[in-house]
């Protein structure tokens, strides 16, 4: 299948490490557009809508979810990935996929459910995005999960251990070897982190958990409010804070642009291993922007992730996901038959592993309801 014009260091699907269960290719799709095809099409990437990314589902319909967010993440990574000629199914792909093993209330969930988990192995997130489309998936009849390519995978798995990396096998390779993964996973990566300093700041602002006094002080901020507020001086808060922050995004992105092409013209990689054995990445923000993108993430950090409001949910959260835990490791009969019958052939790590997939893919609402239901 023909792709758009692809720079010699792109992912290229007729050089690719392929899939884990051969199938026939499509006949009108390239093979990282039926990746991303799979992954739209899956349960995991459904639930998303209902997953907490800062705010829970039921505080507004107005904030970010998952799914919301995934899509951000999505076009920001796809604009770049294109002015550098790199493969933009391949990167949409990864971009939809990387949060799919989130559980449900954000990071107090995965933070609890890791908790849980501690002699067990442990929970990661980003680990259980590839699980699910590796193993938990269970849609085609010819293998389990979505049979992605391993462009796609590498991808999706950011970070890893390397205890898990032996076990996890080709797609675990570059952790033990401190190799780089292709340019449109690196790009996925950073793409998530721009997306979300935009977006929080304007959930942030929306809940009133953050105000222009507090968001002035930070760089990427304030410059843009000068700017704004010098061309527009009579623009109400809301339509402010939009223009500063697609301001933002574009001042970031461009940034990103402009210094990976150097960075990639210095180092001329001619292929995607090339970029590979590079020993660091290649997708870099300037140093000056960088600091000031670091700065509003530390700054979110700060005054929303930890806001008192938030903190209420995180607790409310712990809570839950351990109650859930408890009850369904000592009675896994409580879990649906699919996860009952699974758990009722393994040992206790096995069971306790069933039980965190099960939790993992609750959306906020359902385990909300779960958890009424094993409260009595
Ligand atoms: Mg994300």
């Amino acid at each position: 299948m023909a792709a758009a014009r692809l720079a010699p260091y792109a992912a290229d699907e007729s050089q690719s490490r392929g899939r884990r269960y051969d199938e026939p290719s499509s006949l009108y799709r390239g093979e990282y557009q039926r990746d991303r095809d799979r992954i739209i099409h899956s349960t995991a990437f459904r639930r998303l809508v209902y997953k907490t990314q800062v705010f829970v589902n039921h505080e507004g319909d107005l904030y970010r979810t998952r799914l919301t967010h995934s899509l951000e993440v999505s076009q920001i990574a796809r604009s770049i990935a294109v002015a550098l000629d790199l493969n933009e199914p391949l990167i949409e792909a990864i971009c939809l996929a990387h949060d799919l093993g989130h559980t449900p209330f954000g990071h107090a969930g995965q933070d609890t459910l890791n908790e849980c988990m501690r002699d067990y192995g442990g929970f990661e997130h980003n680990l259980q995005s590839l699980r699910v489309v590796d193993e938990l998936e269970a849609k085609y009849a010819d293998f389990p999960g979505l049979n992605l390519m391993f462009e796609t995978r590498e991808g999706i798995l950011k970070h890893c251990s390397v205890k898990n990396a032996r076990e996890l096998g080709d797609v675990g390779e570059r952790f033990l070897q401190r190799k780089q993964p292709g340019l449109e996973a690196q790009i996925a990566n950073i793409a998530d982190a721009i997306a979300y300093n935009n977006h929080d700041v304007d959930d942030g602002f929306r809940a009133g958990l953050l105000s222009l006094d507090q968001l002035r002080e930070q760089p990427l901020f304030g410059t843009q409010l000068l700017e704004v507020q010098r061309l527009y001086p009579d623009l109400e808060d809301r339509r402010l804070i939009y223009e500063i922050i697609r301001r933002m995004i574009g001042t970031v992105v461009t940034d990103l642009i402009e210094e990976t092409r150097q960075r990639i013209d210095d180092a001329g990689p001619a292929s995607i291993d090339a970029v590979r054995d590079i020993g660091k990445p290649l997708v870099s923000m300037s140093d000056r922007i960088y600091e000031q993108h670091v700065s509003l993430k530390r700054f979110l950090n700060q005054h929303l992730y930890r806001h008192e409001q938030k903190l209420e949910m995180t607790r409310t959260a712990q809570v839950m996901i351990k109650d859930l835990f408890v009850a369904y490791a000592a009675d896994a009969q409580r879990m649906p038959r699919e996860f009952a019958d699974a758990a009722a052939r393994l040992d206790e790590t096995g069971r306790a592993r069933v039980v965190a997939d099960y939790i993992a893919g609750m959306t906020d609402r359902y385990a909300i309801a779960a958890h009424e239901t094993i409260a009595g």
